[in-house]
């Protein structure tokens, strides 16, 4: 199963792309083009900043 992540641009750390990654993300189910459903891992900036991408 892959996973599509979302992480912040220009954050004090690099990310790692897995569910594993220091800044604790949360993944969330969403539905593909295709209609298959996948994850996002959405990553936390670790200055606060909400991510609005
Ligand atoms: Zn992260």
């Amino acid at each position: 199963m892959t996973a599509a992540h979302v992480v912040p641009r220009g954050d004090l750390i690099e990310h790692e792309t897995t569910e594993f990654c220091a800044c604790g993300p949360r993944s969330e189910p969403v539905k593909r083009e295709d209609g298959s459903m996948g994850w996002v891992v959405v990553h936390h900036s670790l200055d606060g900043r909400e991510v609005s991408e």
